[in-house]
Parts: C-alpha cells; structure tokens; sequence
C-alpha cells in the first residue's frame, strides 16, 4: 500500500520521494536512548553512510535544519544540526553587522 500525501502538502515533502532512508529500518536513523553508546554511534555511522549516497541529501538537511530535533537527516547528529544552525546564525549576524556599518551616515 502506498500512502498519498494531499497537495500541497506532498510539495513540500516530495524529495521524500527519493529517500534512501525510506528502504531501511527506522532503528538506523532513530535509536533508542537506551541503547550502549557504542551502539548508537554504530548506528549513526551506518545511517550516515546511507545519507551520502542519496540524491536528496541536501534538500533532507535544510528541511531538517528547520524542524527535526531527532535522529539522522542530511547526514547530521541532532548536536551537528545545532552548530551548523549556531554557525549560519552568527555569519547572519555578522552579514548584518557589516552591512549596516557600510551604510552612508
Ligand atoms: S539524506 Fe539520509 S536521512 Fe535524508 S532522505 Fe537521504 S537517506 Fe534519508
């Protein structure tokens, strides 16, 4: 059974459409807290080797920079999610900065 999206919904997700990740188990992307450390970072090793060869890597990390708090998306740990978002926030910042002190008095 396929699922269907409705418009225009299925838009903003279709790159889903070419995921990997949609033919493995979950587990590899999403594990559990509970599990020993060394595991988990087997596992994030594993799904991360997954992220580097899908199509739609780049459209997973942006969509996963906005939303997703859990789990592998785009190739990145929820911890280098927060530093890529912390490095884009100060470039922003810094961008802003300049571009008010090059403004004419
Ligand atoms: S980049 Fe990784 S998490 Fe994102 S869709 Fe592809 S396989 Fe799935």
């Amino acid at each position: 059974m396929r699922w269907v999206i409705p418009s225009p919904v299925y838009d903003v997700y279709e790159w889903q459409d070419d995921a990997l990740c949609r033919r493995v188990e979950p587990e590899r992307f999403f594990h559990d807290d509970s599990l020993r450390r060394i595991e988990q970072r087997r596992r994030e090793a594993s799904a991360k080797r997954i992220c580097q060869r899908c199509p739609v890597i780049q459209e997973c990390l942006e969509h996963a920079l906005q939303t997703e708090a859990h789990g592998i998306w785009g190739g990145t740990t929820p911890a280098e999610r927060g530093r890529i978002r912390a490095a884009r926030a100060a470039r922003a910042t810094s961008m802003s900065a300049s571009a008010e002190a090059a403004e004419p008095a």
